[in-house]
């Protein structure tokens, strides 16, 4: 097929859930990516926050490669090895003593959502079930991760929702106090919101939802679907901040492209579960945790973190310049390689021009350009981007 075979035979036979780009997209290597006719694209989004080792990565590649040769499926009734030493790595890595396995970041919110529940209903005979979740937030498409979502255009036509969830302003922790009764059970908060418009709180504000759940009893959530894998410097957003949940969720990265999900808990809350409480066909399958495994040791072994730091920081800095020279810039705002420009108006004429020009990039929330790149970028990459957002700027 060529690319407009490919968009009319696309736009015929597939669901209109998306709206796409016209490019057909064909390889990719590093930050670059090209299309079925060979031209060139940087990509500043990274399969939105999941290739953050680079498309095809040679140890990511080799590991999926190996297993596809050896062993694809076998179901949880049995163990492998891959799954195991998975969950080890992630554990010894994290605040967390356990962890279930899943597809994707909307079943990892519904294997927290469950926890969470089931921990109240353990522990509280049933009385505490409702979960505090924040406005603006992204937890997913399924019917409980979108219920917990706090961005009602997602909901429309949905409804009815899921009894049991709360939705309050984020970064705010009176708020918080005042929403908690008797019968919540937990708190679920991203440590930035990302499809909320790149929003960081306040640097307190992780350890005092920490301190309040742990005052009422609560279970602290954190979805780190898109914050986590070294996306802002540490492996997990978190860190920073020195509070550790009792659960978190993670996907996008975790397997550098390969669909895989992973909810971590503590040995308290995880405790709630017993066999039959919740399963996954495909969780934990050979090929996401060969490709989850190796994309965990390239990331432990050095460098990654590093770099996030300092091109992070220097990606900042030039988009700092560039809101200099743009009055359209409202504020440039993020951490780590998770950066976000917002605008005074609508981002998507920025992001269509930037595709011509061969930049990937995406906009959140409207008016927030997005850029997610991979965390293998250097200095010169990020000079090449910020030149093509500069000219698409000037053209606004
Ligand atoms: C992308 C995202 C999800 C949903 O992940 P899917 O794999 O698309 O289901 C959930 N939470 C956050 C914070 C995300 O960014």
């Amino acid at each position: 097929m060529n690319s407009t075979e490919c968009i009319v035979f696309g736009d015929r036979y597939l669901m209109n859930t998306y709206s796409r780009a016209p490019v057909v997209l064909a390889r990719g290597e590093g930050a670059r990516v090209w299309d079925v006719d060979g031209r060139e694209y940087l990509d500043f989004l990274a399969g939105i926050a999941v290739c953050n080792l680079g498309h095809a990565h040679p140890k990511v590649t080799e590991a999926v490669a190996n297993q596809a040769g050896n062993l694809v499926h076998v179901s949880n009734l049995y163990y492998t090895e891959p799954q195991v030493r998975l969950a080890r790595v992630l554990v010894e890595n994290s605040f967390a003593d356990k962890v279930f396995f899943c597809n994707s970041g909307t079943e990892a919110n519904e294997a927290a959502i469950k926890l969470a529940r089931r921990y109240g209903y353990e522990t509280t005979g049933g009385k505490r079930y409702e979960i505090i979740t924040m406005k603006g937030s992204f937890h997913g498409r399924t019917l409980a991760a979108l219920t917990a979502t706090g961005q009602d255009r997602h909901k429309v036509g949905f409804e009815p929702l899921l009894p049991g969830f709360r939705h309050i302003p984020y970064d705010d922790v009176e708020a918080l106090e005042e929403a908690i009764s008797g019968r919540t059970c937990a708190v679920m908060v991203e440590p930035i919101q990302g499809e909320g418009g790149v929003r960081l709180p306040a640097a307190d504000y992780l350890g005092q939802v920490r301190d309040i759940c742990n005052r009422n009893g609560l279970l602290l959530i954190y979805d780190e679907v898109q914050t986590g894998m070294g996306r802002t410097g540490r492996l997990f957003a978190h860190e920073e901040s020195g509070a550790a949940p009792d659960i978190m969720t993670l996907a996008k990265a975790l397997g550098n492209g390969f669909p895989v999900g992973a909810m971590l808990a503590t040995e308290r809350a995880a405790s709630v579960f017993t066999p039959g409480t919740h399963a996954s066909t495909f969780g934990g399958n050979p090929m996401a945790m060969a490709a989850s495994l190796a994309t965990m040791e390239v990331m432990l072994s050095g460098g990654v973190l590093e770099n996030v730091n300092t091109v992070g920081q220097y990606f900042m800095e030039r988009l700092r310049e560039t809101a200099a020279r743009h009055p359209v810039v409202t504020e440039v705002r993020g951490r780590g390689l998770m950066l976000g420009v917002e605008l005074d108006r609508e981002g998507a004429p920025v992001v269509a021009k930037a595709l011509e020009e061969g930049l990937l990039m995406n906009c959140t929330a409207g008016n927030v350009l997005r850029f997610l790149p991979p965390l293998i970028i250097q200095k010169e990459d990020v000079d090449q981007a910020v030149d093509i957002l500069n000219r698409c700027m000037g053209e606004l």
